[in-house]
């Protein structure tokens, strides 16, 4: 029987990296990808010994809604620079930060009643969010956030085969941490160590491993880490953005700034060791520091 779901999840690969076409194959060979429609988490998952990926399918709209908001205002922003007038209109600008908050909050409340037996009752996304890959007239702002989308999602499922591809089984934390950091090394090494087009695929790309490891950095805001399968959030997406990115000022750590401080202003965090705030991968560095201690001062996660 065909698999349809497998073939889907390879073209999305294939799309993102033609250039590793054959290598995908290889890759891919006898993996077997189970799309799972119920489960309302987060919940990618590999096993090694089974040659299988789980995709999580309705997590997705969350993602998407980081892409779209961070996208929104990474544009106004840089039309702003440019010298330009407000290249968003306000009820835009308004529309994604709403659609941002429904997500945060959204994951938040799966996480606070997952495993209480509770059905989540989810709140509808605003109604006037907008949805992915359905409008034929789609702006640059939908049309970016599309691709960066495609890149967030493709970088979270190559981080699930890195696991299946360097043989990692259930171990201890430490160790479990390391092959975190691995699969992610080698899942961004997928998407960002290929030869880019231009200026802009080089940036989808990066924004896209940032955003899917923004995503999960956004519940530290609000949930307490518990050290133990993986690393923290915003460590893991330092990581993944230092080898490729290049040099202190690219747009990509500028794109990670922006992003974390829709998250900074709304739990009304600064950063006060810094005389100015740059677009830089100093402030970010900073920003994961000032992350890591608030978030060390959050109460205990409940159970
Ligand atoms: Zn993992």
């Amino acid at each position: 029987m065909a698999d349809d779901f497998g073939e889907e999840v390879r073209e999305l690969l294939r799309q993102i990296t033609p250039q590793r076409s054959n290598e995908l194959n290889i890759l891919t060979e006898g993996v077997t990808f189970r799309k799972d429609e119920n489960e309302d988490g987060i919940g990618f998952y590999a096993s090694s010994n089974l040659k299988l990926v789980r995709v999580t399918m309705r997590c997705q709209a969350r993602l998407w809604a980081h892409c779209y908001a961070y996208y929104c205002m990474f544009t106004e922003y840089a039309v702003r620079q440019s010298g330009a007038d407000s290249g968003l209109s306000s009820d835009q600008l308004q529309v994604a930060g709403d659609f941002l908050e429904w997500a945060v909050e959204s994951d938040i409340q799966i996480r606070l009643q997952g495993g209480s037996g509770i059905p989540v009752v989810m709140k509808d996304a605003p109604k006037d969010a907008p949805l992915p890959f359905e409008n034929i007239n789609a702006n640059v702002v939908q049309v970016g956030s599309e691709t960066i989308f495609l890149n967030a999602l493709a970088f979270i499922i190559h981080h699930e085969l890195a696991h299946i591809q360097l043989g990692h089984v259930g171990v201890e934390s430490d160790l479990s941490i390391q092959q975190e950091y691995d699969a992610d090394a080698t899942a961004a090494e997928w998407i960002l160590g290929v030869d880019v087009a231009d200026e802009f695929d080089y940036l989808v790309r990066h924004l896209g491993v940032a955003i899917a490891l923004l995503w999960f950095t956004s519940l530290a805001f609000r949930e307490k880490f518990v050290i133990d399968s993986h690393p923290p959030s915003w460590k893991r997406l330092l990581a993944a953005l230092e080898p490729t990115v290049k040099g202190e000022e690219d747009a990509v750590w500028g794109f990670v700034v922006l992003a974390l401080t829709l998250h900074f202003h709304r739990y009304g965090l600064s950063l006060d060791t810094l005389s100015e705030v740059t677009h830089t991968r100093a402030t970010v560095v900073e920003m994961v520091e000032t992350i890591e201690q608030f978030n060390a001062g959050l109460g205990k996660e409940s159970e």
